[in-house]
């Protein structure tokens, strides 16, 4: 599977946003347990530093959340990696992610080759990752809305993955997944939640697997500019 994307110059990077320094992020995340080389070779090539403020841009290599504004945050690298990995178990082509927040995980999904669709709340936060999404050349279909009811419309999905937190998993997700197909959700209170991996089985039930502790900003109601 081949990364898809279009790369300015200020995409390629230099100094701590240098091919060296993401290499080292990649070897770094190997040692932690990823192993998919698809995925691996998708973090190698999606410029992250592109997809934070440019005083953070140095330390976009690291594998750290880091803030994005709005008291948002784009996920670890590794935490990235984990559920990319996980939704490529179902062998998906259409995915929704909910929660597009800085637009990272999505254009990690589409350089994948994946048919994308992403739901975020803040108007504020899509507006910019939209724009990042057309200078990466990226096909990534976008909506402002309130993700908790999904995107009926251009449902199921083969995988659908939230990057918030919430208490319970939310049911319009899982009826919007097609038989087979994986619904990746960190579950649990604020401090820290269980990463849960759901495969929809021909009966329509979910069969759970807990991918272990994550912490993830809380998945909220309503939506605003
Ligand atoms: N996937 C993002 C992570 C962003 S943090 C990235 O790669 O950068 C989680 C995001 O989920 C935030 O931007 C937050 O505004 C958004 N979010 C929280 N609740 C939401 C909801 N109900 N619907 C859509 N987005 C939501």
């Amino acid at each position: 599977m081949s990364v898809r994307l279009r790369l300015q110059p200020e995409a390629i990077g230099t100094g701590m946003t240098s091919q060296r320094v993401r290499d080292r992020l990649v070897q770094r995340l190997r040692d932690e347990g990823i192993a998919d080389e698809r995925v691996l070779n998708a973090i190698r090539t999606v410029p992250r530093h592109l997809f934070v403020d440019e005083a953070l841009a140095t330390r976009a290599y690291e594998d750290t959340a880091l803030p994005i504004g709005h008291g948002q945050t784009i996920s670890q690298p590794w935490v990235v990696a984990r559920m990319t990995e996980a939704l490529l178990s179902a062998s998906p082509g259409k995915v929704l992610e909910i929660g597009t927040g800085s637009g990272y995980q999505a254009a990690i999904l589409a350089a994948l080759g994946l048919e994308v669709h992403t739901v975020e709340r803040i108007g504020e936060l899509l507006r910019v990752a939209r724009k990042r999404f057309r200078s990466l050349g990226l096909n990534i279909r976008s909506k402002h809305d309130d993700g908790r009811i999904g995107w009926p419309e251009n449902g199921p999905f083969d995988a659908i993955i939230v990057t918030a937190a919430a208490p319970a998993l939310v049911d319009a997700l899982g009826e919007q997944l097609a038989t087979g197909g994986v619904l990746i959700a960190p579950v649990g209170g604020a401090s820290s939640q269980s990463l849960m991996l759901l495969h929809k089985q021909a009966d329509g039930s979910l069969r759970q697997q807990d991918l272990g502790a994550v912490v993830f900003v809380p998945l909220l109601s309503g939506m605003i500019d």
